[in-house]
């Protein structure tokens, strides 16, 4: 029997454990809550990540070790790589949570990112914006996510304010992207460098957070192909293992990272339901080694985010071709909890589905702005 030891317990080592469990692969979260997401469904071992004791654990039981969340310090996971393989490795965990690393190693690749400066003092910081221009983008190069460690700064003025909230914390200043529309791509990638790449998909984001994807993205070939370029040339660069999810900005009909997730995400959960081999199973098979599994898509699919509360669950099980995912998390304003899968043999079934779902979720208010693009994804 394989088993994987998963730092972090969230939703993602949940649905992990989920995958893993049709292929007799079991997994063991390391997570210092009492109760975290994934613990009905995976052993629970209960220890702070830098807890070297408790990650003895892991290489005690596990053939290998992956991570859920990319905010885990790094040298506990050396501690791990001296005794087990950890996929990915902790060289590219350190990259992918440092935004002015990763940056500089994206472009070191000669893929295009958005132009950057460090910022360490207030004096970086107004050279920043003068150099870069108004409005431009100030975000902490660690811990920031759905929008959070972000500021938009619109006059030189607002620097010293931005400074003194930004409390000495390491920073980037970004040059804004006036961007069309934000995509991903979700890559595996094994130890011998075979790939899968599933189809573009396109996210629309509310309050600074996911709030429904669309997949395949309506694209042309030529994006894909471009797409597909560069994230191969990222994955053997790095020379991953597992599942990476790129974040991407389209722009003048090319595209530009944003960043970087080295695990599963959450702009890939339609994979679920709307892939041949979803990337939570892909994500362990590569990292135990198994071969991996084909990343096209079934049909058309809508995800759906479920944030703060549940909707009533009757309506939404009524819906046609809709699966729920409910997390089992305690509900909280602004917390992701679950979401909802929509698929369809084709655009037209897609359409009539995906409205019903918005209204059964209480989110009629999103149709205006999802109209439009599932129309865009015929042809
Ligand atoms: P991030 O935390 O980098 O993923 O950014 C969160 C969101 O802020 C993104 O999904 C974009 O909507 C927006 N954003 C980030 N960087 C830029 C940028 N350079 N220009 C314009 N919008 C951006």
């Amino acid at each position: 029997m394989r088993r994987v030891g998963i730092v972090g317990g969230g939703q993602l080592a949940r649905m992990l454990a989920l995958a893993g469990r049709r292929l007799g692969i079991r997994c063991d979260v390391l997570d210092p809550a009492e109760n975290p997401c994934a613990a009905p469904v995976a052993r629970h071992l209960r220890g702070s990540f830098e807890d070297t004791q408790a990650l003895d654990h892991l290489v005690a039981d596990c053939g290998v070790a992956t991570f859920d969340f990319e905010n885990v310090a790094v040298a506990p996971l050396q501690h791990l790589a001296q005794r087990m393989p950890v996929r990915p490795s902790p060289r590219v965990l350190a990259i992918a949570q440092d935004r002015l690393e990763e940056k500089r190693f994206i472009r070191g690749l000669g893929i295009p990112v958005a132009e950057f400066h460090t910022v360490d003092s207030l004096q970086d910081l107004r050279a920043a914006a003068v150099q870069l221009r108004l409005p431009c983008l100030i975000k902490t190069r660690r811990f920031g996510y759905d929008g959070k460690g972000q500021w938009k700064l619109t006059q030189l003025d607002d620097c010293e304010r931005v400074w003194s909230e930004l409390e000495g914390t390491p920073a980037i200043a970004e040059a804004w992207v006036p961007y069309r529309r934000e995509v991903s791509l979700i890559v595996v990638r094994d130890a011998q460098a075979n790939h899968r790449l599933y189809p573009l998909t396109e996210n629309h984001h509310v309050d600074g957070i996911l709030g429904y994807s669309l997949a395949p993205a309506p694209t042309s070939c030529e994006m894909q192909a471009e797409a597909e370029s560069l994230a191969f040339r990222l994955v053997d660069a790095l020379d991953y293992v597992g599942v990476l999810a790129i974040e991407l900005f389209e722009m003048d009909g090319h595209l530009m990272i944003n960043e970087i997730a080295p695990r599963v995400h959450n702009s890939g959960h339609w994979t679920i339901e709307g892939a041949h081999c979803s990337q939570f199973e892909n994500h362990l098979r590569a990292v135990t080694d198994l071969p991996l599994g084909d990343a096209a898509a079934r049909g058309y699919s809508v995800m759906l985010n479920v944030i703060g509360e549940w909707p009533e669950c009757e309506g939404l099980l009524a819906c046609a071709g809709v699966n729920v995912h409910d997390y089992e998390k305690t509900p909280r304003p602004g917390r992701k909890i679950g979401h909802l899968t929509v698929c369809a043999d084709s655009v037209e079934e897609l359409h009539g589905r995906a409205q019903a779902l918005l209204r059964a979720a209480g989110r009629g208010e999103l149709w205006a702005g999802l109209q439009p693009r599932i129309a865009a994804m015929v042809g």
